[in-house]
């Protein structure tokens, strides 16, 4: 690829930081792209704000109609995003394709649909005031601020923009600087769509140009990532009272009932589990499994696991491809460690492998609380397995976590999988079934406890990207 981007603004100057593209499965420099300083950022702020004031007055359906555009571009130019995506992230084309731009296409398909009604003004009946009529109106906020994450460079940013743009607003993006390029050709495909550019924002950099994005005068944002990342951003937010949607981090248990479909539950985990290389943030993390189909269970999720073919994605047939960065094979490997020091045993997997930026898929046994791997996010391959007795134990342990985004239950009796889903603290909750949730555009989507607060999808979403006014007046 080898590319060098300036960032947008009054130009770059050569002594700039410079953020660094690297494929994860080959060590390739693949582009460079200048920080924006912080005027830089502001000035992209600035001129979205310009665009908006346009854009924010049209009829919803005219903004929708003209959103198509993006949705052609996109699904023209598929294979230049999934390249791009899969080669920056190290993800297999599949994971790319149908995660990634299927999920946005249809996010922005669903929107573009649904956005005339959920945001078509509402009577309210006022039973005080009987003389007066109230209706509920939604504007558009301004400039909506997006910072993201690397490990889905793509559908992240891309979900949150597609909601505020419908909503009458404009985006400024800060993409990780991890993954700098799949929003640079994001933004390419959007400028050939002829939508009003600065519509449209980017500012590439590091922590400082996200600062530097939530003091520039946005009305909103949206940030995904870490919880320690998430904690600073909210303190910023709160300074410059920005209004903030949060969405961290996952520890998502999956509880495996005494009546659950074995097989099925199986390839869950094993799915769920190693599903881009485990760097997901509703990744199944933790299971509790009960005795009674715990050996069977973890027999079959060894087996399935061994089956998995790990390696650089651009090969034929890979299931698991790179590890984003070394410091993530570490934090996989300190786990390892400390559970095993602990008594847990490694059934399968376990190390890093010597060609390259990857990590066996692992499954641990004999795990318990005591273990970091059951408590705090991997972020990586591994699957750590906890026997209990009971469901009650297997809540207690599921609810016994500082985080709370996804969490999954597999049991035949759907009754009963509805009651334990309403007993755990967790944003989401899917039953003998996982992931999928995220790829749901009318379901909301969003943590409770350390995970963050605030939804993304879905009509509460939309709506969100709006500031609520009343308009009261007489009869
Ligand atoms: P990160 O917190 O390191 O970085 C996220 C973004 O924040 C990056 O763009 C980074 O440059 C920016 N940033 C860093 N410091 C900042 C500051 N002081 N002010 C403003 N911006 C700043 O996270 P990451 O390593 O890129 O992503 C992994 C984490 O994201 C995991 O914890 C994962 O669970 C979480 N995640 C959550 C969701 C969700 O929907 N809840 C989805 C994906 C990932």
């Amino acid at each position: 690829m080898g590319l060098l981007l300036h960032a947008e603004g009054n130009g770059a100057s050569t002594s700039q930081r410079l953020v660094k593209s690297f494929a994860p499965a080959t060590g390739e420099l693949l582009g460079e792209i200048h920080a924006a300083t912080r005027d830089e950022a502001h000035a992209v702020v600035e001129r979205a704000r310009r665009a908006q004031a346009a854009w924010g007055v049209l009829p919803i359906e005219e903004r929708c109609e003209r959103l198509l555009r993006l949705r052609d571009a996109l699904v023209d130019r598929v294979e230049e995003i999934v390249e791009v995506i899969s080669k920056e992230c190290g993800k297999p084309r599949g994971e790319a394709l149908t995660q990634e731009v299927t999920v946005t296409v249809d996010l922005l398909t669903y929107y573009c649909k649904n956005a005339p009604r959920i945001l078509a003004p509402r009577d309210i009946g006022l039973h005080l005031l009987k003389h007066k009529a109230s209706a509920v109106h939604y504007a558009p906020r301004g400039v909506v601020g997006i910072i993201s994450p690397w490990n889905f460079p793509f559908v992240i940013p891309m979900g949150d923009a597609v909601a505020a743009l419908v909503a009458g607003n404009a985006v400024v993006i800060k993409p990780s600087e991890v993954t700098p390029l799949t929003i640079a050709k994001a933004k390419e495909i959007w400028d050939s769509t002829g939508l009003p550019e600065d519509l449209f924002g980017v500012v590439y950099g590091f922590g400082e140009a996200g600062q530097a994005l939530i003091e520039s005068g946005i009305q909103k944002l949206v940030f995904t990532g870490a919880v320690d990342t998430g904690k600073r951003v909210a303190a910023a937010c709160g300074a410059n009272l920005v209004p903030c949607v949060m969405e961290l981090g996952g520890k998502a248990p999956l509880i495996a009932c005494a009546d659950c479909d074995v097989e099925r539950t199986a390839r869950a985990i094993v799915f769920g589990g190693f599903v881009n290389a485990g760097q997901v943030c509703i990744s199944v993390e933790r299971v509790y499994a009960h005795e009674t189909i715990h050996d069977k269970l973890l027999s079959r999720v060894r087996d399935l696991t061994k089956e998995l073919r790990v390696g650089n994605p651009e090969g034929d047939g890979v299931d698991v491809g790179a590890i984003i960065f070394p410091k993530q094979i570490e934090i996989a490997e300190k786990h390892i460690q400390d559970a095993v020091s602990k008594g847990a045993e490694i059934v399968t997997g376990g190390k890093r492998r010597p060609d390259g930026q990857f990590f066996e898929p692992t499954v641990l046994a004999n795990c318990n609380h005591s273990m970091t791997v059951m408590k705090q996010e991997i972020f990586g391959p591994v699957v750590p397995i906890q026997k209990v007795s009971s469901e009650e134990e297997a809540i207690r342990l599921a609810n016994d976590s500082h985080l709370g985004l996804n969490a999954y239950v597999f049991t035949k009796d759907r009754a009963k999988g509805k009651r334990i889903a309403a007993r755990i603290d967790a944003g989401n909750v899917v039953i003998n079934d996982v992931l999928l949730n995220y790829a749901a555009a009318e379901a909301p989507f969003g943590g409770v406890k350390q995970s963050g607060y605030g939804r993304i999808h879905g009509e509460d979403a939309l709506r969100e990207m709006c500031e609520t006014r009343q308009v009261l007046s007489s009869r």
